[in-house]
């Protein structure tokens, strides 16, 4: 009588017949020192392994080759990988370079490759409006060698703002409309 269960099974490794123990794994069956890590060659004997194309590797060989790097501490990201900016970061390393607050999930904004939240974008890094000296969040009037909120670009005799494709004067390095 034979049945499946004590069919000799066959080492997909050295192709021998496996007469002791066998290891099953991949949905296939091993003797237990030749399933090796297709990196460094030694046995994979921790409960745990990873697979690339179908080839099993040990945990360090794994993260060496496989992983991606974070771009703020260089070290591999072995849990939630974040990518931003064309580059991959830990999730608790995507911060604001300024607050150090998590980036995950909110608007940032990026000045030479860093990343900076937006409240510390806007009170570092944007422009300032030459009418009341605050940041600019949105797009920008550049008028007379500075630049503006659109609001804040105004006659400075009527006081109304002078739109973009409104043509205005300038007396006293201020701005007023055609008609004032
Ligand atoms: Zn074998
Ligand atoms: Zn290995
Ligand atoms: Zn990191
Ligand atoms: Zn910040
Ligand atoms: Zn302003
Ligand atoms: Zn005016």
């Amino acid at each position: 009588m034979s049945s499946a269960s004590t069919e000799p099974k066959t080492c997909h490794q050295c192709k021998q017949t496996i007469s002791g123990g066998v290891l099953t794994a991949l949905d296939k069956s091993w003797h237990p020192d030749h399933f090796c890590c297709n990196e460094c060659k030694k046995p994979i004997t921790e409960s745990k392994f990873h697979t690339n194309d179908d080839q099993p590797y040990c945990t360090p060989c794994h993260t060496k080759l496989f992983a991606k790097t974070c771009h703020d501490c260089k070290e591999p990201i072995l849990d939630k990988c974040v990518q931003a900016m064309g580059v991959n970061w830990h999730e608790d390393h995507f911060l604001c370079q300024d607050c150090k607050s998590k980036l995950i999930g909110t608007q940032f904004m990026e000045v030479g490759g860093v990343p900076y939240c937006q409240k510390c974008y806007l009170s570092k890094h944007a422009d300032r409006c030459k009418g009341c000296s605050k940041p600019i969040a949105d797009k920008a009037i550049v008028a007379l060698d500075a630049k503006w909120h659109q609001m804040c670009f105004r006659c400075s005799k009527c006081e109304k703002p002078i739109m973009k494709d409104q043509s205005f004067q300038v007396d006293g390095g201020k701005p007023h409309c055609v008609k004032c």
